[in-house]
């Protein structure tokens, strides 16, 4: 175990129990190994953890606890205590969603999804690489039974934090993709080794529910619209027309199969392999109108640094799609930066408003859906935020 004492004028983290100890509040760290405890200069307020010693997130704190002799068993129960909430909420005609969410289900640098028989797990720092077969992957497969576990270890995360990509599955059973799964009563096909994320983006299942509720009659574009499941839940509660436009052909291909294993029609849409940055100038200087537009850029800021050139992207994308809807028009708007807050999101977007001279209403403020929590003390985790305006 590493012992890592917080430098004194850096104590403030720890005691609002934020999860991440950055490098710059290590005053000394000895010992080795993957867990780490964590003490102030005065050896009050101590807490443990994944000990990272490439990462900036030097420690992952996991409870503000002296580390325990048996740390499985927290883990453990964490896992089943995630578990058992999806059991009671997991609405009917879904069998896809997140059973782990990292810091919000209290087990920071794990994502655990379940996509029917499937799970596919991924883990983000250092300290689990040695710990994660034996203190994870066995209490995950007891809390949720599923046929086939997939280590998703490719993903973007992992190389910032200097961790090596190798994907593979767990268990002996394998499942031949894509596969279907199920959300809000649709089938979705899913390709879980080569998709995006962990296949699908599951955290925006509540707003397809959302902007499907006011989808019907409406002519949409569906900006960076990946697999094409907004489109597909629009179109059937009603939506006249959807414009899908992404930059992946795979995930096109898949969004093909998306309309048509929801028996829709091939006139009610269309997919488009562009850069959508430049074809929503396209669609203005063609003088394109649409009634409602959904914008889900993938994030656009990595890191704190980012901010302000991250900003003015969000703002300049925002501009041009307000400037492509009609009056009366909704805009379903996102961004999955964990570095721009609501309130800053909300400011780039007020900003863009003002630039076009548009009249913006905010109907909803949206987040990502109830199985992926996040933790009040960890703001960072509230990466998902969305507005839903209605312009005029
Ligand atoms: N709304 C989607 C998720 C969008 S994720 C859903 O509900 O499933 C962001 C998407 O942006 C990805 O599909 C990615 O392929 C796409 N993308 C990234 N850069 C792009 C670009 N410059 N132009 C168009 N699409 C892009």
């Amino acid at each position: 175990m590493v012992t890592v004492e917080i430098k004194k004028t850096r104590e403030r983290a720890i005691q609002n129990r934020h999860p991440w100890i950055f490098s710059g509040a290590v005053h000394r760290a000895d010992g080795n190994g993957s867990f780490a405890q964590v003490v102030q200069a005065d050896k009050q307020n101590v807490a443990w953890g994944l000990y990272n010693p490439k990462s900036q997130i030097r420690v992952r704190v996991i409870d503000f606890t002296p580390m325990p002799s048996n740390p499985e068993r927290v883990i453990a129960e964490r896992i089943r205590d995630a578990a058992s909430m999806r059991r009671e909420f997991l609405p009917a005609g879904t069998d896809a969603f997140r059973l782990i969410n990292g810091e919000g289900d209290g087990l920071p640098g794990v994502i655990a999804d379940i996509y029917g028989d499937v799970m596919v797990v991924s883990t983000t720092c250092e300290g689990w690489e040695r710990e994660r077969e034996k203190l994870l992957f066995p209490a995950l497969k007891k809390a949720w039974g599923v046929r086939a576990v997939y280590l998703k270890d490719n993903v973007d995360i992992r190389s910032i934090e200097g961790l090596s990509s190798r994907d593979k599955w767990l268990s002996s059973f394998t499942v031949p993709m894509p596969i279907d799964i199920h959300e809000s009563g649709l089938t979705y096909r899913v390709h879980l080794l080569e998709g995006q994320k962990t296949g699908f983006f599951l955290d925006q299942r509540v707003n397809r529910v959302t902007f499907a509720g006011m989808a019907h009659g409406l002519d949409i574009l569906n900006a960076f619209c990946y697999t094409g499941a907004f489109s597909v839940a629009a179109l059937k509660a009603g939506a006249q027309h959807v414009t899908n436009v992404d930059s992946s052909l795979p995930a096109l291909d898949l969004a093909k199969d998306n309309h048509r294993i929801n028996g829709i029609d091939e006139t009610g849409y269309t997919l488009i392999r562009e850069n959508a940055f430049e074809y929503l100038r396209y669609l203005y200087k063609n003088g394109k109108k649409f009634d409602a537009i959904i914008l889900d850029p993938p994030g656009l800021c990595k890191s704190q640094s980012q901010v302000d050139k991250a900003s003015r992207a969000y703002k300049d994308v925002n501009m041009q799609a307000m400037k492509l809807l009609r009056p009366g028009g909704l805009l379903m708007t996102f961004s999955c930066s964990g570095n721009i807050s609501p309130t800053l999101f909300r400011q780039i977007i007020f900003g863009a408003a003002k630039d076009v001279g548009v009249q913006a209403r905010i109907l909803a403020q949206l987040g990502a859906d109830w199985d992926h929590p996040i933790s009040i003390y960890c703001p960072e985790s509230e990466y998902l935020k969305g507005l839903l305006l209605r312009l005029s």
